[in-house]
């Protein structure tokens, strides 16, 4: 038997899709995973802001404030800004 809370405290705590680590919105379709992580039924398409490519679950992320972009994105972003005068 599993303890009763561990669902809830999961639900409450990180309202975040375990696939494509988007946030998970009230009245979204949701399924529970075997590890007990949340994942969209259908998850939403994700668009790096910089490539404008799509971000693929297994892609490396970094987060830019509430945008997803691809950590290769985000580290040649970085530089960019970086390297203009
Ligand atoms: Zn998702
Ligand atoms: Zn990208």
């Amino acid at each position: 038997m599993i303890a009763i809370g561990t669902e809830a405290k999961m639900l409450v705590q990180h309202p975040r899709c375990a696939r494509c680590r988007v946030n998970i919105e009230p009245g979204q379709a949701l399924l529970m995973r075997d590890d007990g992580r949340l994942e969209h039924a259908t998850c939403p398409e994700v668009t790096c802001p910089v490539c404008t490519r799509t971000i693929l679950p297994q892609t490396p992320i970094r987060r830019d404030g509430d945008e997803m972009v691809h950590a290769n994105c985000y580290s040649r972003r970085l530089r960019a800004t970086h390297g203009a005068p």
